[in-house]
């Protein structure tokens, strides 16, 4: 007797993106859309959905990623100059969604910033026909979603800097018609606040630092929050992150449990200082 089984998919592969259009969104946030065949399969799960992108440096038509034949990319990736192998950030998809001829399309937010690495002078300079690739997911339902609020929830408090603000926005278009949700988002410029689409009851504050808005921390621990079980969702620069997701645990009294927190950077460091000093942390702590 023969079976046949479905092969399995695995949650994570590679994909070939194909820059289609940019448009600005405002001074600080540029939109680009990616499409072409190498999209084909792409399985976004909306919310905070990330993905690892990889860029090429200046002068190399596409990104440098050694993929073996069983998939393994990363050591052999890891052994190539750092000048010649791609360089690897996180970014979210904001939006995925198929173009009227049928093709795959997916959007990323990028927040453009003064200290410009590589994935922000990448995003500044792109235009349609540029190539990337980017390890993301095949599976809607994959542990790059984070944003996943427990059934019993009353409530939710989001709060998230621009580099956030993509999944933010992903994670209020997502939330159910009516829940009530308390929210701060804090960009730079006043012309960076977007249009939100939205059936939760959002309370939604804008944190403008040009119009001299308070620290995220003053401005939640000076707010009086609605009664009932809370689920926390707060991503943006490590340091902001981590003093509120005290003020909600230790002062607050929030159950750690309901409180998601990702440091999506860390002003002064790289992505790749960061990685290092994460793992070491965690070398550390064995
Ligand atoms: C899960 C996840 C999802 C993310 N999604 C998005 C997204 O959708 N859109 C987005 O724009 N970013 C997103 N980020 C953040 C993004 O990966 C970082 O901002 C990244 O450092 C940008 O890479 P870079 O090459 O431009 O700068 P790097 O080379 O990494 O850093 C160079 C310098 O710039 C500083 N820097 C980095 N980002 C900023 C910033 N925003 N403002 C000021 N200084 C900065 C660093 O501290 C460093 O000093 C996400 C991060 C994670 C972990």
């Amino acid at each position: 007797m023969t079976t046949s089984a479905a092969p399995p998919i695995a949650p994570f592969r590679f994909f070939g993106l194909t820059v289609t259009r940019t448009r600005r969104l405002g001074p600080s946030m540029l939109r680009i859309t990616f499409g072409g065949p190498g999209l084909d399969g792409f399985a976004a799960g909306g919310r905070d959905q990330s993905l690892s992108l990889f860029l090429p440096h200046p002068g190399q038509p596409e990104p440098v990623v050694p993929v073996g034949e069983d998939g393994n990319w990363f050591d052999a990736w890891r052994a190539l100059p750092e000048d010649v192998r791609a360089v690897m950030r996180s970014y979210t998809v904001r939006a995925q969604r198929t173009a009227p001829d049928g093709a795959t399309e997916m959007d990323i937010d990028f927040a453009l910033h003064g200290d410009g690495g590589p994935a922000c002078r990448w995003a500044s300079d792109a235009s349609p026909g540029d190539r990337l690739k980017a390890l993301g997911p095949a599976v809607e339902d994959n542990t790059a979603v984070r944003f996943r609020p427990p059934e019993d929830t009353d409530w939710v408090l989001i709060w998230a800097d621009e580099t956030a603000l993509p999944a933010a926005s992903a994670a209020l278009e997502w939330l159910p018609a009516g829940m009530q949700a308390r929210v701060w988002l804090e960009v730079q410029h006043t012309r960076d606040r977007q249009a939100l689409d939205t059936a939760a009851r959002a309370r939604i504050t804008w944190l403008v630092r040009d119009e001299g808005a308070p620290a995220a921390l003053d401005a939640v621990s000076a707010a009086e929050l609605p009664e009932g079980t809370p689920y926390v969702w707060i991503a943006g620069e490590s340091s902001q992150v981590r003093a509120l997701r005290r003020h909600l645990v230790r002062e607050r009294g929030f159950d750690r449990g309901r409180v998601t927190f990702v440091g999506y950077w860390r002003r002064g460091m790289s992505e790749e200082q960061l990685r290092e000093a994460a793992a070491t942390t965690a070398t550390e702590d064995e």
